[in-house]
């Protein structure tokens, strides 16, 4: 922009100078040449980054007080144009609206009028006698008073431009916190629903979850499915566990009982706590035969398990009780038999599987 309003008002002068307006001293190659080479600069130093290092990278002040100097320099060769020229002091100031706060404002008008100020004392001193002093110190006052309007109303735009940065760079910062707010939530929440639905002690799936699941696979088994089963899990002489070798003993054994069913069962069966040391297990595949054998293989596993890991003279044992699917089954019916299997198993002597 810098350099195309320096070509129109070279393209000006030169004109000027043929309608007489322009004095044909002015130095107008050199005036010009020094210019673009000083904006030349300017320019690559703002491409190259080396502007980076000052203050404002926009050298918008440097650019400002060079045009400053510059239209100075051509204000002393004109003649009857010199109140319009004048003008262009105040496209100088429109550059700084965006980029200088009121007292930069201020000092770049204090800078033209000190400027012109000098211009006219030197054509006083100089006694060049094309401009008359009365106009001159008319025209002064015009430009103190219109830079003044410029400081006033460039710092406001200013001012108005920061806040809208400002609220910009706030609305962003909320976003963040917003998006961070909402990943935690759902982090939260994932974690809440694991909660919910297990164990505390065991990390099995516990009753209430267990019962949803329930419902949904006879449902499906109801539309064709088949291959159903559930059975109940209680510790054998839990009490006595408890009573000889200490409570926490006892936890450990229930502990243990998970980790030998979460190995031993299917990933398509769903095994939860159902109250204190009673399990209930959801198959949802495979036949009475194959199911009837993961369950034996669970009960000697646990067995050993204990032995080998807690304490060989704890000699924990569990019953079990199965039941199969039946088309009319509902929920309860199909665990009221496990219950009724698994009684018939305890009273058969314990550590032992029965089938409703
Ligand atoms: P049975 O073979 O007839 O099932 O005998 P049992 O002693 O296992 O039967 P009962 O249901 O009378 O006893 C269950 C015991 O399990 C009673 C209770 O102290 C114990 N128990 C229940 N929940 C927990 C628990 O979370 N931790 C521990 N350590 N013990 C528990
Ligand atoms: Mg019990
Ligand atoms: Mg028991």
């Amino acid at each position: 922009m810098a350099m195309y309003s320096y070509s129109l008002i070279w393209t000006g002068i030169y004109v000027g100078i043929n309608l007489g307006i322009f004095d044909p001293e002015i130095p107008l190659w050199e005036i010009f040449i020094t210019l673009y080479s000083v904006n030349a600069i300017i320019y690559f130093s703002i491409r190259s980054g080396v502007s980076q290092l000052v203050k404002d990278p926009s050298l918008t002040a440097t650019q400002m007080m060079v045009a400053i100097i510059a239209v100075t320099f051509v204000l002393h060769y004109t003649t009857d144009i010199r109140g319009a020229m004048m003008s262009i002091y105040f496209m100088i100031m429109t550059f700084g609206v965006f980029a200088l706060d009121r007292v930069k404002m201020m000092m770049m008008s204090v800078f033209i009028s000190v400027s012109f100020s000098v211009l006219i004392l030197y054509e006083w001193n100089t006694n060049s006698q094309s401009q008359i002093f009365g106009i001159s110190f008319g025209q002064w006052m015009i430009l103190v008073l219109g830079l003044s309007w410029f400081v006033y109303v460039g710092g406001y735009i200013y001012n108005l431009q920061q806040r809208i940065r400002d609220q910009r760079e706030t609305l962003r910062d909320n976003e963040q916190r917003l998006t961070q707010a909402y990943d935690d939530l759902t982090i939260t929440k994932e974690k809440l629903e694991e909660i919910a639905v297990r164990d505390d002690l065991t990390g099995l799936f516990n009753r209430r979850h267990f019962l949803e699941r329930l419902d949904e696979e006879l449902a499906r088994a109801g539309r064709g499915g088949g291959g159903v089963h559930v059975a109940l899990i209680d510790l054998d002489h839990f009490k006595r566990v408890n009573d000889k070798h200490g409570h926490q003993v006892g936890d450990l054994v229930l502990r243990k009982f998970a980790d030998v069913a979460r190995r031993e069962l299917r990933r398509s069966d769903v095994i939860a706590r159902y109250g204190g040391e009673e399990f209930i297990v959801l198959f949802t595949e495979g036949d009475t035969m194959s199911v009837q054998q993961v369950l034996d293989r669970l009960r000697t596993e646990f067995a050993i398990a204990c032995t080998r890991d807690i304490n060989p003279e704890i000699g924990a044992t569990l019953s079990a009780g199965l039941a199969a699917w039946h088309i009319e089954d509902r929920p309860e019916t199909i665990t009221l038999r496990a219950d009724l299997a698994l009684y018939r198993a305890k009273d058969a002597g314990r550590n032992r599987l029965a089938v409703a």
